[in-house]
């Protein structure tokens, strides 16, 4: 395979603080260098400028249809399937809804223990309201294809697990389902602009995820949404809102949806938010999602074999081999959290997920070899001579 992508090129692209190795882009990208500058620009001459002509004259009613567009290629979904707003946890309340009322004889939630509290939670709620009896399962995440059957309503899984980084196999998991008249819903978080995602291929039927994170629009940035273009027309929004609605600015009392996936907006988009995820979005231009993925199987090697020979102490929590991870790497140590604080006081920055989990994720647009080997250079200098066991590293702070 050729690398088309320049990835000195891509690395240029960002922001990153002097003297720090920066392997937390799973949890928020760092700021695109451009980003800055066209947020005061949106600020001082769209906002500034044309005050509430914004909306038609900047664009600013279209972005989330414009930016889904530039979306859909990542996830391997069709242009005019995807739409973004709101955070990632009310898009999983919404494609949920959708999918539960997609199949209204069937009781049971399929999702596992590996998924995200979030998405769990949200599954509860729904169950609450709905006060139809329906029974969420969250088995081992090994054991989700034993539990498909024809009592499955929906299967509800995150593609890459946040804490191990270990990968569903989406396209086989998706098949099954189908064949047994289960709805599928995709929680992309850990995927989109980490690794190639499917949606077509895989057929499933709803896709969400965020924006901040592999796609580095910034803290607060809109999360996604992919309905499957068949059944998009067929969709009920659970969350009506007036820029769902066919002709918004009829006003009109009664709620009828918006073509397509339109329908699954809610409310006012954050403009300033979708200005830097568009200016983030750029680096595609540069970036090919395949070549992503290879250099980020080559640096997560390097970081495990870095890692297993020089600190023995730490046990590797994530799958081995490359095609069962996602784009991160975690290792278990029951002093995890003091270890990490040691390891981001001395500019290494991973973050630590309960109970003992480090994580550290592999991102090449903007990390290469000399980071992976600083990184693990750092953990075992740390761990080896006991650096970790101080107060100051020991104290918890509100996020880990
Ligand atoms: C990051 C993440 C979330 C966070 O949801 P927000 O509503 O954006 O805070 C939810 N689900 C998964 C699987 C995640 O990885």
């Amino acid at each position: 395979m050729t690398t088309a992508t320049d990835f000195a090129a891509t690395r240029a692209f960002f922001d990153l603080p002097e003297g720090v190795t920066y392997l937390d882009g799973n949890s928020l990208g760092p700021l695109p260098r451009a980003v800055p500058e066209r947020l005061a620009q949106a600020a001082r001459h769209d906002w500034g400028g044309k005050l509430i002509g914004g909306w038609n004259d900047a664009g600013w009613m279209e972005m989330p249809d414009r930016l889904g567009d530039r979306i859909a290629p990542l996830i391997g979904a069709p242009a005019g399937s995807v739409t973004l707003g709101d955070t990632l946890s009310v898009k999983v309340y919404q494609a949920l809804a959708a999918a539960l009322a997609l199949n209204p004889d069937r009781r049971v939630i399929l999702s596992c223990a590996g998924n995200f509290p979030s998405d769990l939670y949200i599954a509860q709620g729904l169950a609450r309201t709905l006060e139809r009896g329906h029974d969420l399962r969250t088995p081992p995440p090994e054991e989700v294809e034993a539990h498909l059957s024809e009592e499955v309503a929906v299967l509800m899984l995150t593609e890459v697990d946040y804490r191990t980084g270990r990968r569903h196999d989406m396209a086989r998991l998706s098949a099954r389902a189908h064949e047994l008249g289960i709805v599928t819903v995709w929680d992309l978080a850990h995927s989109a602009g980490a690794l190639p995602v499917d949606m077509a291929g895989c057929g499933a039927a709803f896709a969400v995820g965020c924006t901040y994170k592999y796609l580095n629009s910034g803290p607060g940035g809109p999360a996604f949404i992919h309905v499957r273009p068949d059944l998009a027309q067929r969709i009920d929004p659970a969350l009506a809102g007036w820029l769902g609605h066919e002709a918004p600015f009829a006003f009109d009392p009664d709620y009828r949806p918006a073509p397509a996936v339109m329908r699954m907006r809610v409310g006012t988009p954050p403009v300033l938010q979708m200005v830097a995820l568009e200016t983030a979005l750029e680096v595609w231009d540069m970036a090919r999602i395949e070549d992503v993925r290879a250099r980020s199987v080559a640096l997560s090697q390097r970081f495990i074999d870095a890692v297993e020979a020089s600190c023995p102490a730490l046990t590797l929590a994530s799958p081995r081999a490359p095609e069962d991870r996602g784009s991160q790497v975690s290792f278990r140590h029951p002093e995890g959290y003091a270890i990490m604080q040691a390891l981001i006081a001395g500019g290494v920055v991973g973050d630590f997920r309960a109970p003992d989990i480090l994580r550290f994720g592999i991102t090449p647009l903007y990390l290469d070899e000399a980071d992976i080997d600083r990184a693990a250079e750092s953990l075992a200098h740390i761990v080896n001579r006991g650096l970790w066991d101080a107060p100051e590293f020991r104290a918890r702070k509100p996020v880990t």
